[in-house]
């Protein structure tokens, strides 16, 4: 009986391996798919906005912006000669539309002649979800990290007070620089429990910084970050209060995954 058993087991394992070699030596078609068809996309040269790209800062004005303070007023940076400069005085601004999953590209500059040091240099942030006024939301940190000393987990491209970047890939004072991040909105359960964490990629100067990292929560200044529940949201851009001269940006597009 027991051989019996053996024999039949042993014909139903060759049975599914012989099928399984069937499946492999099928021809090279069977495993081709023509449908559906991705979608055309143009690219762009210089880091442009590809064709299907929201762009948020196209260098002539900030009509995809309000400020944080007060969300039913413009923002209030300065535009000049397609660049946007951060005016400390007017705080935060974050995009009228709210985003979930993306891919963003952000061209942004710390000006030549910036003193200070650590934190105090060149401070500013990209703000990947705005989930309310001030720094509420998970912030990627935009510093000037060029022969700058601070802790790692707050230098530039650094996801802030979570994760150092992979590289420092910072340019010097002076030059533009670019950050292409790929977000991956956290999604909750009804009862507000986290159901799976943000997650982030990015590059920064064309350099892989951040790999699929999970994010821990929102962006703590002080004591451990946690989650809670919140649908899509703003991007912001910090007017950090540091002394030092004001960041500029440039190039900001968006496409929504
Ligand atoms: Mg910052």
């Amino acid at each position: 009986m027991i051989a019996k058993n053996l024999f039949i087991t042993t014909g139903l394992l060759v049975s599914i391996a012989s099928s399984a070699q069937n499946v492999t030596a099928d021809t090279p078609e069977k495993t081709e798919v023509w449908s559906p068809v991705p979608k055309v996309v143009t690219p762009a040269n210089n880091n442009n906005a590809p064709s299907d790209a929201i762009v948020l800062f196209d260098g002539k004005n900030l009509d995809e912006w309000v400020s944080t303070n007060n969300i039913k007023m413009p923002a209030a940076w300065k535009v000049d000669d397609g660049i946007l400069t951060v005016d400390k005085t007017k705080g935060n601004i974050q995009t009228k539309k709210l985003f979930s999953d993306y891919q963003l590209h952000i061209e942004w500059r710390v000006p030549a002649n910036i003193a200070g040091t650590g934190q105090a240099r060149g401070n500013s942030g990209l703000f990947l979800a705005s989930t309310g006024g001030g720094d509420a939301g998970y912030e990627m940190q935009i510093l000037d990290s060029y022969q700058n000393a601070t802790y790692v987990n707050g230098q530039a491209a650094s996801i802030y007070k979570q994760f150092a970047p992979l590289v420092n890939a910072s340019r010097k004072p002076g030059e533009w620089q670019v950050y292409d991040v790929i977000w991956t909105a956290p999604r909750f359960n009804e009862d507000g429990s986290l159901k799976s964490a943000a997650r982030v990629t990015a590059f920064h100067n064309g350099v892989l910084v951040q790999n699929n990292v999970e994010l821990k929560g929102e962006t703590r200044y002080i004591g451990t970050p946690y989650y809670k529940k919140h649908g899509a949201c703003p991007i912001k851009l910090q007017a950090h209060g540091d002394k030092s001269e004001p960041l500029s940006f440039r190039n900001i597009w968006i496409r929504e995954l």
